[in-house]
């Protein structure tokens, strides 16, 4: 069997090397000739709507699937019409506008912040009065990491952060005084067969995640399953989705979802029995869902923008790390670490030793 991916990042790189042991062989497209999943498959080499490569692509492959939700309607659903994709045309059209995500949430029953549609000074000036302060702006479209995003805190933020998004349709949401975030991760199968890791709990800073950790048993797990399974049944969604919430005082709201493997899910790797990569793959090729039990505790750093000496990571116990085969850059996710222990208090002192070494690396 071989599988497409649009991309060759490394979300990509690690869905192939979660596949080789299932026996799979693996195709990317990727305009980019040093891409880091290059090496672990063929590389079609040019634009993602280049129609010849995304022919070759969909001929080549038994079923396409993508590492991020960026990819535009028209080549998704060329590719729907030559060859089975995972997920469907209609979970990016929905992921990819803030504005339609938002409002989908709303209709199927899952909390959101307040939220209007922005689409000039005056409407955000109008939208204001209901909304309160503080507030964020954001773009509808090609926002990640805290990009295309503004707090307001008085009326003097509203025009120079209407004027910093160049007239690009907007969303202003509430600002949410959240206690935490968390996400939500879960598979489902072509069957409709679902299973859910437990939470991550999700430290960013600057708008880019820094740590994830396991929160197995946590009191929001129904909470949050209960919305992720109304959001996959209501996108008909196959393979591993990851649902951004803020805690607010035991109330989980809807900030956001990824329709394909994330970052919040890496720790899943060593630290689940099937990780979010393999069980993307049985999703797609309605195979058995694998376990989702954690594997002990277990957390994820991230390092970003350069990468520490490896050794200093390999000699920290039970810390396994993954190099991204990327070069450093300001702000670039380029390796993480995901740390095991048998329990709470060793987990913490492995996370603060792989923190150390992250700030000690990180440009941002
Ligand atoms: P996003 O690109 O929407 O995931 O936002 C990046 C980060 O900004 C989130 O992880 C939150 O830390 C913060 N953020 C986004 N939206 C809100 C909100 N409505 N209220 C409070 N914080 C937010």
């Amino acid at each position: 069997m071989k599988i497409g991916i649009l991309g060759a990042g490394q979300l990509a790189r690690m869905i192939a090397l979660a596949g080789y042991p299932l026996g799979l062989d693996f195709i990317f497209l990727d305009p980019s000739a040093d891409a880091c999943a290059n090496k672990l498959g063929e590389h079609l080499h040019g634009d993602y709507s280049d129609p010849a490569l995304l022919a070759q692509l969909a001929e080549r492959a038994d079923v396409v699937t993508y590492e991020f939700e960026n990819v535009p309607a028209h080549v998704a659903e060329f590719l729907a019409a030559r060859t089975q994709v995972h997920p469907a045309p209609k979970a990016l059209a929905v992921a990819q506008d803030r504005l339609i995500e938002k409002s989908f949430f709303r209709e199927i029953g899952i909390p959101t912040p307040a939220f209007a549609a922005v689409n000039s000074l005056e409407d955000l000036k109008r939208a204001m009065s209901t909304i309160g302060w503080p507030a964020i702006l954001k773009s509808r479209t090609l926002g990640y990491d805290g990009k295309g995003q503004s707090v307001l805190k008085s009326v003097d933020d509203l025009e120079p952060a209407w004027e910093s998004l160049q007239g690009v349709p907007a969303i202003v949401e509430a600002f949410v005084p959240f206690r935490r975030e968390v996400s939500i991760i879960a598979a489902r199968n072509v069957s409709g067969a679902i299973a859910f890791y437990p939470l991550s709990e999700n430290l960013h800073r600057g708008g880019i995640l820094r740590v994830s950790e396991c929160r197995d048993g946590d009191a929001l797990q129904k909470q949050a399953e209960s919305y992720v399974s109304k959001l996959m049944e209501a996108l008909d969604y196959v393979g591993v989705l990851a649902l951004e919430l803020f805690d607010v005082d035991g109330n989980l709201v809807a900030n956001e979802f990824a329709p394909r493997v994330h970052n919040s899910g890496h720790w899943t790797i060593e630290g689940a029995e099937t990780s979010q990569f393999e069980n993307h793959l049985r999703a797609i090729l309605d195979q058995p869902l694998g376990s989702t039990t954690p594997v002990g505790k277990a957390a994820m750093v991230n390092f970003i923008g350069g990468l520490p000496a490896s050794d200093d990571v390999l000699k920290i116990p039970n810390a396994h790390l993954h190099l991204y085969d990327k070069g450093p850059r300001k702000g670039r996710k380029v390796a993480h670490a995901t740390a095991r222990a048998e329990n709470s208090e060793k987990l913490s002192d492995l996370v603060r030793a792989l923190t150390a070494l992250a700030d000690q690396v990180d440009d941002s």
